[in-house]
């Protein structure tokens, strides 16, 4: 069962919309061509949160998400709906583990209403999918990518997510593809 073995497994921590999840995977299974599966939800961390910061620290969740890697899994994608950050930064969109092949993304900043703009499904749902082809690209060796036009462009902002398209560049696909299975 090769398919079986190459699961790509979307896992939300805490309550995410499911639309999203479902959006998702459909998203990831075409652009990496692998089965996608959504994972049991799995409770917040409070080990993760940092009261000064009043935000996660989404090193510490890969972390505690390592073990979601099995025979059966290739990859895992954590959803959260709470604000990410490593101590470098005032925040993250997500993180890779590469070594692990765990990656987690967070809905907290992608959202219109945060930045004071009328609600906006369609651009949530395509800023997350971004965020995620992204930080799993980075599982499959990928580096940031100089072209601001290419998924592996680092932004750190809302603007040059939304920026920047869908897919990988020529040159990010040729890697993508000697990098996968299948
Ligand atoms: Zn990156
Ligand atoms: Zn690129």
């Amino acid at each position: 069962m090769a398919g079986i073995e190459h699961l790509i497994l979307i896992v939300p921590i805490g309550p995410v919309d499911i639309e999203i999840l479902t959006a998702l995977g459909s998203a990831l299974s075409a652009v990496f061509r692998l089965p996608a599966g959504k994972g049991e939800m799995l409770p917040i961390p409070p080990e993760a949160y940092n009261y000064r910061r009043r935000q996660y620290h989404s090193s510490r969740i890969l972390d505690l998400l390592k073990p979601l890697r099995s025979p059966g899994v290739y990859r895992v994608l954590a959803v959260i709906d709470e604000d990410l950050y490593v101590p470098s930064l005032n925040f993250v969109f997500g993180e890779a583990d590469i070594e692990s092949g765990v990656t987690i993304i967070s809905l907290a900043r992608l959202r219109n209403e945060i930045y004071g703009y009328p609600p906006d499904n369609k651009l949530l749902l395509e800023r997350t999918v971004k965020e995620a082809v992204h930080e799993l690209g980075h599982t499959f060796g990928i580096g940031h990518c100089p072209d601001s036009q290419c998924i592996m462009y680092f932004s750190n902002s809302l603007e040059g997510t939304d920026r920047k398209g869908p897919s990988f560049c020529h040159n990010c696909r040729s890697k993508l593809t000697h990098r996968s299975i299948g």
